[in-house]
This record gives C-alpha cells, structure tokens and sequence, in this order.
C-alpha cells in the first residue's frame, strides 16, 4: 500500500517512546515474512498521547517525530501519526508524515474536529506535502452521526479521508460501524483491533471481521517489548505474535479475491456482527444485575429478611408492564421469570 490500494495495514506502538524502541519495532515489522509475497503497511506511532491521568506518559512530541522520519528514510515505509491540535497538524505534515489520525476523544469534539479541518486546509493548501489520508476514529461514545459528521467536516479538506472503527470502551459497536458503511460504502473502513479489546489475546480472533464484513484494513498495535509499554501494554503484540494473527486473515483475502463473497453474505454477516455485539451486551448486563442481586441477598441476610419479598415482586411485574419496548408483554414477563429465578438462588447461597 502507500499507493492508495486497499487493505491498508497500520502498524507499530502506541507511542513513540524512544528512538530505539521506534526503530527497533519498525525494523521487526519489516523483518517479518508473511504468506503474501507483497505485504505493505504504513508505520504508526503516536507522538503526543491523550492520557485519562495526567500523570501518565504523554508521548514524546516532536522528537516522536524525527524517529518515525528516521523509520521512513530507513526501511522506506509510509509513517502515520495522531494529531490532536491544529499546532501537531503543522508539525506533522512539516515532517512529512504520510497518514494523520484523529483519535476517538478528539473524534468526540465537533468543534475540535472543525478546528483540525481547517488546520489541515491551512497547512496543506493544495501541497506536495499533504498528507495521503486522514483517519478519522470513532467517537469514544457509539454516536454514528458525529462520526459522519466528522468525516464530512474532513473531507471538506480536499484530502482523503478514511474511518477507523476502534470501538467504545474496550467493546466492537458493530451497529456504529454498519451504520457508516451504509451511509458512506465510498469511505474505507479499518478495523482497530487494539483498542476494540485492550487485549492482545483477543485480536486474532477481531481481525477475522476484516474478512467476514469486507472492510478495508486495519491498525494494530505492535511494539518489540509490550510489556515494558509506556501506554497500552496489554493489547500491544510483538512483531511475531503480529505475523501469527494477519498471516491467517491474509491467506483469506487472498481466497476471497479468488472466490468474491457475495454482497448478500457480507450483510448477513454485518447483522450477525450487530447481534453478537447485543448479545455480549444482554449478558453483560445479565451479569450485572445478578451482582447486584447478590448485594441484596447479603443485606437481607444481615437484616434478617428474607429473599423472596412478594410486595416488591409485584411492584417489578407492574413496572415492567408499563414499559414499552416494543416487544410483547408476555415474552418480557416470561425473560423475567427467568432472571427472577436465578436471582433467587443467587441470593440463596
Ligand atoms: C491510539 O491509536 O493510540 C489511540 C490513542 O487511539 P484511540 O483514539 O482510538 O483511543
Ligand atoms: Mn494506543
């Protein structure tokens, strides 16, 4: 790639920490042998870095800069970098930086995002030294419709533009993801199976919906030494557990181009998508209340009541009598036997 073909691969750390670990990952990744014979990726590290504490490490700056430079003059691979403020925007396409993107907490601020467009419209004006493409995350809350709208805030640039689905709080929104592609085929989307986890066991298994919902790539965290991370140690894989994960997705792509999966089965397996991410939500939510139940059952212990409490029980089949999800209220009633039972004996133990 590099040449606007698809898939894209992103690929490298989360952050640029040091020149040898920026330099040390890139050329593992390039020492890599994949069952394609012309694999490509763009080099990713993230220079300035958004931290939940501000006592975390923030990235390295400008100096992340001139090592991810160094990455492209040496083993001649695109470079990739998050931009976060009209001022990184500056720095990073003066440092030639083929890709910039917009993380999912920039992503959740409209007016950060306009402010970005019109520094990327500012710096580039039309320049050799634009950049190939900006990513664009998904918001750090599934709201489809910000997301599309920072892409079309993007696009006002002049300069492609590419969505990164990354996922909300360690989980896939798979509903987030096909709402774009259905209103927006024409944009690529990339998977980012790092972020989408926070788990580097659980990426080979995400990186199959590349396949499975016909996407356009993706971007993974790849670092020599994961554990010693300054950021994002858990889901960041070592360049050979890297080559593990894509060779298998590789090899598929490489059939499907032979065999060309139908329209008709990508939808079904957007849907299927859509419903395993509810289901992962129904249980999780399943198993929530069940804690709670079980807090319940303790204080009842402690106050000597008993779990069974008829009055309350009535008040829930009422309450859940008036609610309108648009599902029958037999099928509502029946679920809550269910739940109901097992918080019994939840709180029976
Ligand atoms: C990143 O790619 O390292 C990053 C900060 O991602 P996100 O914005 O998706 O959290
Ligand atoms: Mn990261």
């Amino acid at each position: 790639m590099g040449d606007g073909k698809y898939p894209i691969y992103i690929l490298g750390p989360c952050a640029a920490e040091s020149r040898e670990q920026v330099m040390e990952t890139a050329k593992q990744i390039c020492d890599l042998r994949f069952n394609t014979s012309d694999f490509r990726f763009v080099f990713r590290a993230g220079a300035w870095k958004p931290r939940t504490s501000p006592y975390s490490f923030k990235g390295a700056g400008e100096e992340g800069l001139k090592w991810l430079q160094e990455v492209k003059a040496t083993f001649g691979v695109p470079v990739a970098t998050e931009v976060a403020l009209p001022d990184h925007v500056r720095l990073a396409i003066e440092a030639g930086m083929d890709y910039l993107w917009l993380g999912a907490r920039t992503s959740a601020n409209p007016i950060a995002v306009e402010a970005m467009a019109e520094a990327i419209d500012r710096y580039t004006g039309g320049s050799t030294a634009a950049p190939k493409a900006i990513l664009i995350k998904n918001p750090v809350n599934a709201d489809a419709q910000l997301w599309l709208g920072n892409i079309e805030r993007l696009e006002k640039t002049g300069v492609p533009v590419i969505a990164v689905h990354r996922g909300c709080g360690h989980k896939p929104c798979w509903n987030m993801a096909h709402t774009i592609r259905l209103a927006r085929p024409d944009i690529p989307m990339l998977l980012d199976p790092s972020h989408m986890s926070g788990d580097a066991a659980q990426v080979p298994a995400l990186l199959e919906k590349v396949a499975e919902l016909d996407l356009d790539g993706a971007m993974i965290e790849v670092h020599c030494h994961p554990e010693a991370a300054l950021s994002d140690n858990a889901q960041q894989l070592t360049p050979t557990r890297l080559r593990d994960a894509l060779d298998p997705l590789l090899s598929r792509l490489c059939l499907a181009s032979l065999i060309c999966p139908s329209d008709d089965q990508k939808e079904l397996n957007w849907f299927r998508a859509e419903i395993d991410e509810l289901d992962d939500r129904l249980w999780g939510t399943i198993a929530a209340r069940m804690e709670v139940s079980r807090r319940i059952g303790e204080w009842k212990k402690a106050h000597g009541v008993a779990p069974l409490q008829p009055e309350r029980y009535q008040q829930i089949v009422e309450r859940l009598r008036g609610t309108n999800y648009g599902l029958p209220e037999d099928f509502i009633l029946k679920i809550w036997e269910l739940i109901h039972e097992q918080s019994l004996r939840v709180q029976e133990v």
